[in-house]
């Protein structure tokens, strides 16, 4: 038997707990939110790393894909005072409310090669349907053939609220302006008893879902997300990721999941601190593990950070957002990583690879599109 070094300590075996999680995940049996949370509080991040990898290998093999996206927000003015938001007219350093016409403007200057523009942003007093279906209908004008990917369910069922119209026909009206599928934003954390302090006066999570569910019963494909490390418990962390399940067994609606780490620059929570690189990347071992049937899970990486967004392949994402291409101030008002977030293929491509993983670019629906000289 070969001798190791006297100073070599020997990983301690997995307790019995962990040993049982790990037999469910390497026999393709579901995990439960017991199971999640001893992931959590117990595993060791290398060893979960090792079975997060083995769920995103058997999902996606070792493609991790991109696409050339661009990013608009049409205003930071919003209605509601989320805790946590350092992006609204409240907490910003700056105000801004583009005109249709300026977001045609900023459509139009996007990078040829896009094949998706992405809109978010406040929810802005007394505006309904027509309005938002103006501006989709606008950025079709210029950008005719680029996949829209537009409004939060927070927005949405603000403008049903304003029409007096129900969930299914303000999407319907959404999606003959031109939407073809919907972000993940304002699902922040399910549990009623977090929202209350975090987020108080914005819609409730069965709100969100059945935004959501609507939407997939129209045809319309959506992402999640869920904003992790602020006040909440893991316990609140494996509802959501549970409330998220559900929904995807009964709709196959989802895309893909987005963590999105709390950041605490210039908003009322900033006391919360922040979790370290470690919580993040067991965060999205743990996500990638429980939500078996969401294809895939992305890491922003303008709020992680180059470094970190690579290293998170080995924990099971999939998918790095895109090239953005924009002064996105959602996350850089909060002290995000990037300030001015924007990245050329190349780097992309090489951040990825650098990982060992390999580089794809992809449609919105993460299609391959093969288009690339690299
Ligand atoms: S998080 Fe969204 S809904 Fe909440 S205050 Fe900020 S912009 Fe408004």
């Amino acid at each position: 038997m070969e001798e190791f070094p006297m100073n070599f300590v020997l990983p301690e075996p997995l307790n019995g707990n962990l040993q049982q999680v790990a037999a469910k995940v390497i026999s393709d049996k579901r995990i439960d939110r017991h199971d999640a949370e001893v992931l959590y509080n117990e595993a060791p991040l290398g060893w979960l790393a090792s079975l997060a990898d083995t769920i995103r290998r058997r999902i996606n093999g070792v493609n991790t894909y991109y696409n050339h996206n661009f990013h608009i927000e049409p205003t930071n003015r919003c209605v509601y005072n989320c805790r946590f938001c350092s992006y609204n007219e409240r907490n910003s350093r700056t105000v801004w409310d583009y005109s249709p016409e300026e977001i045609g403007r900023l459509a139009a200057s996007a990078p040829e090669r896009i094949t998706e523009i992405h809109v978010v942003g406040g929810v802005a007093p007394g505006r309904g349907t027509d309005y938002y279906a103006g501006l989709l209908r606008e950025i079709r004008r210029v950008r005719p053939g680029v996949h829209l990917k537009a409004y939060s369910a927070i927005e949405i069922s603000y403008m049903a609220k304003i029409d007096r119209i129900s969930l299914e026909e303000t999407l319907s009206r959404l999606k003959e302006a031109g939407l073809d599928s919907i972000p993940g934003g304002g699902a922040e954390i399910f549990a009623e008893e977090i929202r209350e302090k975090i987020c108080p006066e914005k819609d409730d999570a069965e709100t969100w879902l059945k935004v959501h569910e609507t939407a997939h019963r129209l045809g319309i494909p959506t992402n999640a997300t869920m904003l992790y490390g602020h006040i909440e418990h893991y316990s609140h962390r494996t509802d959501h990721l549970q409330r998220l399940r559900d929904l995807q067994d009964r709709t196959r609606g989802f895309n893909a999941f987005i963590p999105l780490k709390f950041k605490h620059a210039n908003n009322p929570m900033r006391e919360a601190g922040e979790v370290s690189v470690t919580e993040d990347l067991r965060n999205y071992a743990v996500s990638r593990i429980f939500l078996d049937n969401i294809p895939h899970l992305k890491a922003y990486w303008p709020m992680i950070g180059r470094d970190i967004a690579q290293l998170s392949q080995h924990f099971g994402v999939d998918d790095l957002d895109g090239t953005i291409h924009d002064s996105t101030k959602i996350y850089s008002e909060a002290g995000a990583e990037e300030k001015n977030p924007s990245m050329d293929e190349t780097a992309l491509r090489s951040l990825i690879a650098g990982a060992g993983y390999i580089p794809v670019e992809r449609d919105s629906l993460y299609r391959p599109l093969n288009r690339s000289e690299h």
